[in-house]
């Protein structure tokens, strides 16, 4: 608390992030989702041949060959693409662009009661009203929630976070029917690592009213670049500009666009890592199934893993962090049994499932 500090900033709860180990730290970091494989080469390329004289320059401020690429892997119109710093910075536009306070009235945003944990932060920033709207057996959600409940958006991580699960794209459709007149927003932050997954994003021509949120954070190993964006129709992606140019013009500098682009139009190895990620996951459920944990079937590059009867998820935690394995834990209601596990390389795995045997072995000797 300050003196000098506006009554939001003296309120606001911020968001939590996962910890970054200090310089020199050596751990086992499953807690941020991040991709355990390094961006395309086609980035070490860009940046061996990139022209520190272009940094004098302002960069383009649409991210014009950002938007290009993108276009050209989802089947949409470059006009159809809006560039942020990252998807939480378009995220965050996107809850002040599209939706508003709603005090007395039932039209609120609807957001999963257990989803990503900044959604309600932006909330709180934004001032706009939300709805949690409480999962259904086994974490799902169900699409028939969010179809009869007046309201002023919908906001839905997809694959969810930390629970894992999908949707499918048949009742992203269904919510759009139910509600022409709000914004529905789908974040994809995941969904590369989902299997046969169809992307809300095809369904951009058919909806004025869809938006979909999507990063190179995790598919593309490139969370310390800060680059995500959306695809929408063009008049929600011109209402995304006109608060990007009342907040700040450049997001993405040159640098972060010559490489995203790059990285984007490397379809092969997207493919290959995206394929390493889903294969080490199924090995990963199927030896922690074994040892007698319970968890919803993921579609991304997490589980969302409850410990075996006599083990507590919270001690697991903090053990395996004392070995130098970061695993995130929430202190939350409903989801205080679970611990959320990034996909490491096999390796990492490897050590990950030995030291819980371990924790296991120390469990029954107790
Ligand atoms: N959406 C979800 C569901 C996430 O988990 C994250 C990562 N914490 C993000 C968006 C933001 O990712 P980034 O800002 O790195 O693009």
């Amino acid at each position: 608390m300050s003196r000098f500090w506006n009554k939001k900033i003296n309120s606001i709860e911020p968001y939590q992030a996962g910890e970054q180990p200090g310089p020199g730290q050596k751990v086992i970091k499953l807690n941020t989702n991040e991709n355990p494989y390094p961006p395309s080469p086609k980035c070490a390329e860009i940046l061996r041949s990139f022209d520190i004289d272009s940094l004098r320059l302002y960069p383009d401020t649409d991210s014009k060959a950002v938007c290009e690429a993108v276009a050209a892997n989802e089947g949409v119109k470059p006009s159809n693409v809006f560039v942020g710093n990252g998807s939480d910075e378009v995220l965050a536009l996107c809850w002040q662009t599209f939706w508003e306070k709603a005090i007395n009235t039932d039209k609120k945003v609807l957001v999963p009661e257990i989803s990503y944990s900044f959604y309600p932060v932006y909330s709180d920033f934004y001032d706009v009203s939300i709805r949690k709207v409480p999962l259904r057996e086994g974490f799902a959600i169900d699409a028939d929630d969010y179809c009869s409940c007046p309201n002023a958006g919908i906001a839905i991580a997809n694959p969810n976070a930390p629970t894992s699960r999908v949707i499918c794209q048949d009742d992203i459709r269904k919510i759009l029917d139910a509600n022409p007149d709000s914004v529905v927003l789908i974040d994809e932050a995941y969904a590369a690592f989902a299997e046969d997954y169809q992307s809300a994003a095809q369904l951009v021509p058919e909806y004025d009213n869809l938006v979909v949120v999507r990063t190179l954070s995790k598919a593309y190993g490139l969370a310390g670049l800060r680059l995500g964006y959306a695809i929408a129709s063009e008049e929600l992606i011109e209402g995304l500009k006109r608060a990007r140019d009342s907040f700040n013009s450049y997001p993405a500098d040159r640098l972060a666009q010559a490489l995203a682009a790059a990285a984007l139009r490397d379809r092969a190895y997207y493919e290959k890592t995206r394929n390493a990620v889903i294969s080490t996951r199924k090995r990963l459920v199927a030896e922690l199934t074994a040892l007698g944990f319970t968890m919803p079937d993921s579609a991304a590059n997490f589980i969302f893993a409850k410990p075996p009867a006599g083990m507590k998820a919270e001690t697991l935690y903090k053990n395996l962090k004392e070995k130098g394995i970061l695993i995130r834990y929430f202190n939350k209601p409903v989801i205080n049994e679970y611990l959320r596990i990034s996909i490491g390389t096999d390796a990492e795995m490897d050590e990950f499932i030995d030291a819980v045997k371990e924790e296991l072995k120390d469990g029954q000797n107790s």
